[in-house]
């Protein structure tokens, strides 16, 4: 078996083999299948779609591939993201709540939008308009692939189809609002256009037996901010989603953001500015680079 990872470019579903993009629908045609519209098409029998993705990985060829110019996110577009905040202890530690016991925590999710705020490797994030305090988190992304209604936790892992990274970029100064009743707005502050970069593949869940156990780091112009291990997790990827089930139910496409371990901006008062590249890094998944632009 080849080691491939599900992409997508302008012209379609990909397989990435080794960081090189390839058109999937020719090696599924010398195969007599047809291509998939879209990613979450292959997660309705992932099991067989994992197979023949073994082999459509073996039967590619160098006319097949596409120019890394041309990588989009890879999954357009998620149904619902949904992100936990403040869901490692370390990072609740920096951000001034040291010690943090879980029986005194809940679990907390907010949305970002799928359509405005997804891009993919390489791309360009807009600074929001009027943030002075634009900062990062890294993310492990677990992508759905089989509805979720009120699952239990033993068997949570079962509908989750792939992985991703992610970086769930934030405008800290709009996330406060002590001018208002609720004292945070969680849409001013997360839910920007471009600020949800996702990619560079989605790793088929069979490969990464435990997601809490995986290294993610975050650089900021090549300076290491964030080493964190997503062990640190308050609550482990099984307990989101047997919460969430209970709240809606989680359809294939659909993605969770599981929080960010320490190393973020804001606890020492450094943020992103324009030009600034961001790259993110999860074992077993790849890494994902992104550059600020201006907000116009
Ligand atoms: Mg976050």
């Amino acid at each position: 078996m080849t080691g491939w990872g599900i992409a997508t470019a302008r012209s379609g579903v990909c397989l990435d083999v080794g960081g090189a993009l390839y058109r999937l629908a020719p090696a599924l045609a010398r195969l007599g299948e047809a291509a998939p519209d879209s990613a979450i098409t292959l997660f309705a029998d992932w099991p067989a779609s994992v197979a023949l993705l073994d082999r459509a990985a073996e039967a590619r060829r160098d006319e097949d591939r596409v120019p890394e110019a041309e990588r989009l996110a890879p999954l357009l577009y998620p149904g619902k993201i949904l992100c936990a905040g403040a869901n490692y202890y370390d990072h609740l530690a920096e951000m001034g709540m040291p010690g943090a016991r879980k029986d005194e925590q809940r679990l907390f999710f907010f949305f970002k939008p799928p359509r405005q705020a997804v891009v993919g490797p390489g791309a360009t994030v807009r600074l929001p308009i009027g943030t002075q305090a634009f900062d990062w988190e890294i993310e492990l992304a677990a992508v759905i692939g089989r509805p979720a209604r009120a699952v239990p936790e033993a068997s949570a892992l079962d509908y989750v189809a792939a992985y991703t990274v992610a970086i769930d970029f934030s405008a800290r100064d709009f996330n406060r609002a002590p001018e208002t009743f609720y004292k945070l707005d969680w849409v001013a502050g997360k839910a920007h256009d471009t600020c949800c970069p996702m990619g560079p593949v989605l790793v088929p869940a069979s490969r990464i037996p435990d997601p809490q156990a995986l290294g993610l780091r975050l650089w900021v112009n090549g300076a290491l901010k964030q080493d964190g291990h997503s062990s640190g997790m308050i609550f482990s990827l099984r307990e989101q989603i047997a919460i969430l089930s209970r709240i809606m139910t989680l359809e294939p496409g659909d993605v969770i953001l599981t929080g960010t371990p320490a190393g973020v901006g804001v606890p020492r008062g450094t943020f992103l500015a324009v030009g600034d590249e961001v790259a993110a890094e999860i074992d077993g998944i790849g890494r994902l680079a992104v550059t600020i632009i201006g907000s116009a």
